[in-house]
């Protein structure tokens, strides 16, 4: 099969590397000349844990390669991926369609041959359909079907979640097309991975309906984490105990700083919209959209009440600011929110992130970045874990403390045991959902 991907973000670079893996012919396109220069260099624009050597594997053999030029990548393409971003859209929450339908417009005007165009992007229920309309109308005469093949990988653990899905959800219209993504995903089918085809709409919305549900199981637990601080249970007990239930299932109840990253946030806004349009409110979608922001501005008044009220002149040093551990990416990061509280109070804030820094640096405007948490930790009033990177998971927290000036903690990931934190010298520990000290 020869595959072009439109968009070498999170999504489509993970998935051209891995379809060419697949041992298919890939192109890689994207309108992002800086982007193309590396990777026809050999680098990885994004950090992803594998991605280089399974690039370079790939490339070597001769099935991926990388280019600006559109018309060179579709040329005998049995299948165009467009994998470009779908962003909130400004002022109303509705997903932002430009670079998707500017897409669709660019291959209808290249395109020569039968090929089916399938979204990968994630996408409103009726986009498909008004991409088959905008390439129609576009080029009347060309030969193609739309498919909807929303992507469920996961930042940090992409490759393994593409080679390994726990569904992969194909929406088509036509048998034609059902074919050829039967072709792409025949290495998947024949490991028995379950290939589940259904018709365009259903296929968008169970992108949606699975994104807000792992968003609302988060905002729960972080909501029954409110409730242990006040009745003196503690988290992590709870959803060890929850968690158990083979109904419940023990993922994404962790207990933590709200959800964050590129997919959650924007979703969630799109799924409430689209319920509004159409008149069937998605009220516990709107509900854990704004519970969300609530968790974060709860603990930035932690975070205060542990500086004593004031964070005016306290130096605190901030583990993690990216939205998860194993990812470069700092969209909609719970650090986006919780950092500028404390700079914008008049704290002296220290960053310390293994991936963090390239994104990070013009996001979080008045910040110190380190690599070491122990010298940011020097002198320092507060330490807040806040993305639970290996790197922080085993601090030695007597070195830890011995090195701060008045040793606290604010640890947003439940990482470590108030015990532990005391018997280190910690004099103040505050997490979420156990019993703080201090
Ligand atoms: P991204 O912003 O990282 O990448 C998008 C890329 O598309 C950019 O490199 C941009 O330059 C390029 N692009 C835009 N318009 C183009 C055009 N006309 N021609 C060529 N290139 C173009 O986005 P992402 O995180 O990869 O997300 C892509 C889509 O996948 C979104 O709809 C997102 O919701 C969905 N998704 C993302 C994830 C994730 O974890 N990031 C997971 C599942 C689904």
């Amino acid at each position: 099969m020869k595959i072009a991907m439109i968009g070498t973000g999170y999504v489509g670079l993970v998935s051209g590397v891995c379809f060419s893996d697949f041992g298919h012919h890939v192109v890689c396109v994207d309108q992002d000349q800086t982007k193309i220069d590396k990777l026809q260099a050999g680098q990885v624009p994004i950090f992803e844990p594998g991605l280089d050597v399974l690039m370079a594997k790939n490339v070597e053999a001769g099935r991926l390669s990388f280019t600006r030029d559109l018309a060179s990548a579709l040329e005998g393409a049995d299948a165009i991926f467009i994998a470009v971003g779908t962003p909130t859209r400004r002022g109303d929450g509705h997903a932002d369609l430009t670079y998707v339908f500017a897409a669709a417009e660019e291959i209808a005007k290249t395109a020569k041959d039968y090929a089916v165009i399938v979204t990968k992007s994630t996408v409103p229920v009726g986009t498909n359909r008004k991409v088959h309309e905008v390439v129609k109308a576009a080029n009347p005469d060309l030969d193609f079907d739309v498919a909807s093949n929303p992507e469920f990988l996961r930042e940090g653990a992409a490759i393994e979640d593409f080679m390994k899905p726990d569904r992969v959800v194909v929406g088509v219209e036509t048998e034609r097309a059902a074919k050829v993504m039967e072709d792409i995903y025949r290495p998947l089918y024949l490991r028995d991975f379950p290939i589940l085809t259904t018709d365009l709409e259903s296929a968008e919305m169970i992108k949606y309906a699975a994104n807000a549900f792992l968003a609302t199981k988060i905002t729960f637990i972080n909501e029954i984490a409110a409730l242990c601080e006040k009745t003196g249970a503690d988290i992590k007990k709870v959803s060890k105990g929850v968690g158990l239930d083979g109904r419940i299932g023990n993922k994404f109840l962790h207990a933590g700083p709200g959800y964050g990253g590129s997919c959650f946030p924007k979703d969630t806004k799109a799924l409430a919209r689209i319920g509004q349009d159409v008149a069937s409110p998605m009220a516990i979608t709107e509900t854990v959209i704004r519970v969300n922001e609530e968790v974060k501005h709860r603990l930035v008044e932690k975070l205060r009440d542990v500086c004593g009220n004031s964070f005016k002149d306290k130096t605190v040093a901030v583990l993690g600011v990216t939205f998860k551990p194993n990812t470069d990416d700092m969209r909609d990061a719970p650090s986006l929110t919780l950092v500028p509280a404390m700079v914008g109070g008049g704290a002296k804030v220290r960053l310390v992130d293994p991936q963090g820094y390239r994104e990070g640096q013009d996001l979080l405007p008045g910040c110190d970045w380190l690599d070491d948490p122990y010298e940011a930790a020097k002198g320092a009033d507060l330490v807040v874990i806040l993305t639970e990177w290996n790197e922080f998971r085993a601090l030695d927290l007597s070195r830890l403390a011995g090195v701060m000036s008045a040793p606290k903690m604010a640890d947003f990931r439940n990482v470590y045991d108030p015990s532990d934190a005391k018997a280190a010298g910690f004099e103040a520990y505050v997490s979420v959902g156990r019993s703080d000290y201090g």
